[in-house]
C-alpha cells in the first residue's frame, strides 16, 4: 500500500536529480538526494553546457530559477563555428543581441543554483549507492557506502552512465561508440594565450577532418576547454604504449595523430595549461526501456545514455527530472506517476539518442566536416550570422 507521503530517494546529485528534487520541493513533497561525492565541489564537474528552451529552460522555469539562471548565464556562448583541417572557417553562427535559444552555463555554476535551490539538507554527501534490494511490496532497501541503509517507497535512479538503479530495470549497459574524446584546456585565454581565444570566440568551435575533430569551447573566466575527438579503439593509449598519466607521452601522440593539420588548430594540443584526460564516449541501446517496476525508475544518462553529439544530455536529464516530479504532483498513487512519466519520457529519449547516433556519424565520419556542414545548414533557421554555402 502506498503511503500518503511517499519516501523518496533521488540516487545522484547531477542535473537531473537536483533538479528533480527542487520542483518536488516546489509542490510540497519531502525527498532525499544521495551523491557518491564527499562534497560539492569534489570533483571538476565539466564544461558548458547550453540550456535550451524545449527542454532544460523549461525545468529552469518550473523549477523557479529562469531569473537567476539569466542572471548568470553566457547567451554569447551561442556563438558556433565550424572549420575544416587546414583552419578555414565554413560556418559561423554569431547570436545577435538578445537571443537567449540556448545560453551557455558552466556546469559547475549550474550545479551551485540547484543546489542553493534546496532545502537545506536534502543532499546527503559522500553516500554511494551499492546494493538495492527489492522487499517485494514496492518498496526498497537501499545500502550505501558512507551511510546507514533505508528502505524508500520510490528510488529514482539519476546517477548517471554508471548507473547502479538500472541493473533492477534493465538487462543492457552501456557500449563504447567507437569515438574517444581526449580532453585538455587552458585558463585565462584571451590574456595568456589571445591566438587560441581568437580562433574559438566566444562560444564553441569544432575543426573536422577523416574521422577527426578538434572542439574548443569557452567557459566562463576565459577557460577554453579542449577535445581532441578520433575514431579508434577506446584503448588506444595503452595499444600505442603512451601512459595517459604522462602529458607529454599524449600530446606527442595527438599531434602525430593530427599531423598535417593547420598550425592553429594543433596550438589547441600544444598549449594546454592542464593534462590530457581519456573520455571514451558510450551509449545505451536505442530505443532503451524497460518494464515498469513498482518503485524504481530512471532518468537522465541513467535511463538514456547518449553520445554529447546530441548536445541534449543534461537538457534531457532536466526535463526528465522535472516532469517526473511534476507527475508525483498531480497523481495520487506515486506509482501511477512513475507509469505517467515512463510512457512521456521513453519515446522521447529514444528520438533524442537517435539523433546522437546520426550526429556522432556525421561529425566523426571519413568526409568530415561535410556531414555537419549539411546538419548545421538544415537545422539552421537563424536569422542572422555569418552563413556560407554548404560545399555539397
Ligand atoms: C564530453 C561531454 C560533453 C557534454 N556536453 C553536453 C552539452 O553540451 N549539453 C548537454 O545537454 N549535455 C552534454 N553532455 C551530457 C551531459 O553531461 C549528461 O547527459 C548529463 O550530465 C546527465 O545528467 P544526469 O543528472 O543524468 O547525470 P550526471 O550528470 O552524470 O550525474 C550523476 C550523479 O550521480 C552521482 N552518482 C553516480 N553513481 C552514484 C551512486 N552509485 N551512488 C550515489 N551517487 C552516484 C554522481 O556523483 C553524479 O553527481 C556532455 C557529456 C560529455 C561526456
Amino acid at each position: 500500500m502506498t503511503p500518503i507521503t511517499p519516501r523518496i530517494a533521488i540516487i545522484g546529485g547531477g542535473p537531473g536529480g537536483l533538479i528533480c528534487a527542487r520542483v518536488l520541493q516546489r509542490h510540497g513533497i519531502p525527498v532525499t538526494v544521495f551523491d557518491r561525492d564527499a562534497y560539492a565541489e569534489e570533483r571538476p564537474q565539466g564544461g558548458t553546457l547550453d540550456m535550451q528552451e524545449g527542454t532544460g529552460q523549461v525545468a529552469l522555469h518550473e523549477a523557479g530559477l529562469t531569473e537567476a539562471f539569466q542572471a548568470i548565464a553566457r547567451p554569447e556562448g551561442q556563438e558556433m563555428r565550424l572549420l575544416d583541417h587546414t583552419g578555414t572557417l565554413l560556418f559561423r553562427h554569431a547570436p545577435p543581441p538578445g537571443e537567449q535559444g540556448e545560453p551557455e552555463i558552466d556546469r559547475g555554476e549550474l550545479r551551485r543554483l540547484l543546489l542553493d535551490s534546496l532545502a537545506p539538507g536534502t543532499v546527503r554527501w559522500g553516500r554511494y549507492l551499492r546494493t538495492l534490494h527489492p522487499l517485494g511490496d514496492g518498496t526498497h532497501k537501499a545500502e550505501f557506502d558512507g551511510g546507514p541503509t533505508e528502505t524508500f517507497d520510490l528510488v529514482i535512479g539519476a546517477d548517471g552512465a554508471w548507473s547502479r538503479v538500472r541493473p533492477l530495470l534493465s538487462d543492457h549497459s552501456p557500449h563504447y561508440s567507437g569515438v574517444t574524446f581526449v580532453e585538455t584546456g587552458c585558463d585565462d585565454a584571451d590574456t595568456r594565450h589571445p591566438a587560441i581565444a581568437r580562433l574559438v570566440g566566444d562560444g564553441s568551435m569544432m575543426a573536422a577532418h577523416n574521422n577527426k575533430a578538434l572542439i574548443a569551447q569557452r567557459n566562463s573566466h576565459a577557460r577554453i576547454r579542449v577535445y581532441a575527438a578520433f575514431r579508434g579503439s577506446q584503448d588506444w593509449a595503452l595499444e600505442h604504449g603512451v601512459r595517459l598519466a604522462d602529458p607529454e607521452a599524449v600530446r606527442a601522440a595527438l599531434l602525430e595523430r593530427f599531423a598535417g593539420w593547420d598550425d592553429r588548430l594543433l596550438a589547441l594540443l600544444r598549449e594546454n595549461d592542464d593534462g590530457f584526460v581519456n573520455r571514451p564516449l558510450h551509449a545505451l541501446p536505442v530505443p532503451h526501456t524497460w518494464t515498469h517496476t513498482p518503485g524504481l525508475t530512471l532518468l537522465g544518462d541513467a535511463a538514456h545514455l547518449m553520445t554529447p553529439f546530441s548536445g541534449m544530455g543534461a537538457n534531457l536529464a532536466m526535463l526528465d527530472g522535472c516532469e517526473l516530479a511534476l507527475s508525483l504532483a498531480r497523481h495520487t498513487e506515486s506509482d501511477e506517476a512513475v507509469r505517467a512519466y515512463e510512457a512521456a519520457m521513453l519515446p522521447r529519449a529514444a528520438q533524442a539518442a537517435e539523433a546522437a547516433a546520426r550526429g556522432l556519424d556525421n561529425a566523426i565520419a571519413p568526409d568530415a566536416p561535410q556531414g555537419s556542414l549539411r546538419h548545421l545548414y538544415h537545422s539552421s533557421d537563424r536569422p542572422s550570422g555569418e552563413h556560407r554555402p554548404p560545399a555539397r
